[in-house]
């Protein structure tokens, strides 16, 4: 079953599904289709709610249209997000079968949404996906092409931006200068490898204990409990769990001089930008850093080699620059310019050219 409502002007459309064999509930949303079709990871997690589910593929569909643009891919932003059953835990959960009728869902849309895996999903879902519906990627590679797990373009992306905040605050390497990296999943297990190697201090937090355990064996880094991450005290922050971290009651605690992770909204809204701004702490807008991996997947859907997912992603930290000065010399807030610029690039309807 499929209802189809447009609940705000900010949206295309949002699409909701519930299937009443399986009780898999989803909804797509699709923020905007100007610059091609509207491409974002599908979400499977547990709600509370249909509206929180509703309003987690809006809020992250409207980031995947800015990322999109300002990354300068030919496509919309679109986000899915599946409700993950009471009964997912059980053995007799088929979540095969929820991802074929996921895949119908997709298809149904006529390639209006473009999908992948998100958190909550794997490569092995997206392969069931594809039995169903051609609108999908972050699927293994074929020779010569792009594809595969997007997470270690994601956190390569994240590295290269880190390196270049950190390079522009205190003039230096990342030699012995402590980051935090809040969950260690497949993005922040991937930085925490990156930034180890070019010798930064690790702090490391994540509600499992594997892998904080893990990262302490192989990195030397020093765990932190969920609860204090934080408030420690750290040069770089990077977040790489889940959004809405930064809220106007969690930034006082925070000591941190740069922020910047791969999880998706960050900020509880635009305002905690500026209140960032107006402590001293350069934010890096997530969207834009953690791009490499939308990049990969756009790059596979259009039969794109590895060497332009490459190129694409070392350019990550020149754009993140030019924001940052940009933002120095117009005194408006990182968050602020970027969804400026995003929405000026969709508005335009072409794909921005990116340096
Ligand atoms: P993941 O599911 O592999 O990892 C997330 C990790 O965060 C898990 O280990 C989880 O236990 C941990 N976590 C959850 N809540 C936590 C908390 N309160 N404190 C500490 N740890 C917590 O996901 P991922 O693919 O690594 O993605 C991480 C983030 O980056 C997500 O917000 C995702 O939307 C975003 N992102 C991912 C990609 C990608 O390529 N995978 C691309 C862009 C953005």
């Amino acid at each position: 079953m499929v209802s189809h409502c447009n609940p705000l002007v900010t949206h295309e459309a949002v699409y909701n599904f519930h299937d009443d064999a399986t009780g898999v509930k989803a909804v797509i949303a699709v923020h905007s289709t100007t610059l091609g079709p509207a491409a974002g990871g599908c979400r499977v997690l547990r709600y509370d709610n249909y509206a929180s589910a509703v309003r987690d593929a809006m809020r992250l569909s409207e980031g995947m249209a800015y990322k999109n643009a300002l990354a300068g891919l030919p496509f919309g932003g679109g986000k899915a997000v599946i409700m993950l059953p009471e009964n997912a835990d059980s053995p007799n959960f088929d979540r095969t079968l929820m991802f074929q009728t996921f895949g119908r869902w997709v298809e149904s849309l006529k390639g209006a949404y473009v999908t992948a895996e998100d958190v909550g999903c794997s490569v092995q879902d997206m392969q069931v996906v594809a039995g169903e519906t051609a609108y999908v990627a972050g699927l293994p590679n074929r020779p010569g092409f792009a594809g595969g797990n997007p997470a270690p373009w994601t956190a390569k992306g994240v590295f290269g931006s880190i390196q270049a905040l950190v390079r522009h605050r205190f003039d230096s390497d990342l030699k012995d200068v402590v980051v935090g990296v809040q969950g260690l999943g497949q993005v922040g297990f991937a930085l925490c490898e990156t930034l180890h190697q070019a010798g930064a201090k690790l702090l490391v937090s994540d509600i499992n204990e594997q892998g904080p355990a893990l990262a302490a064996q192989r990195f030397g880094a020093e765990v932190v409990k969920p609860d204090k991450m934080l408030s420690v005290s750290m040069e770089v922050f990077a977040p790489c769990a889940l959004g809405n971290i930064l809220t106007e009651e969690s930034i006082p605690q925070l000591k941190s001089a740069i922020i910047c992770g791969a999880a998706n909204n960050q900020l509880a809204t635009a305002m905690q930008g500026q209140q960032l701004a107006d402590r001293g702490v350069l934010y890096a807008p997530d969207y834009l850093v953690n791009a490499g991996g939308i990049i990969n997947v756009a790059a596979e859907y259009l039969r794109e080699t590895t060497d332009s997912v490459e190129t694409r992603v070392a350019q990550i930290p020149n754009r993140l620059m030019q924001l940052v000065r940009r933002s120095e010399a117009e005194n408006t807030a990182t968050n602020i310019l970027a969804d400026r610029m995003a929405r000026d690039i969709v508005a335009a309807g072409q794909p921005a050219k990116v340096a």
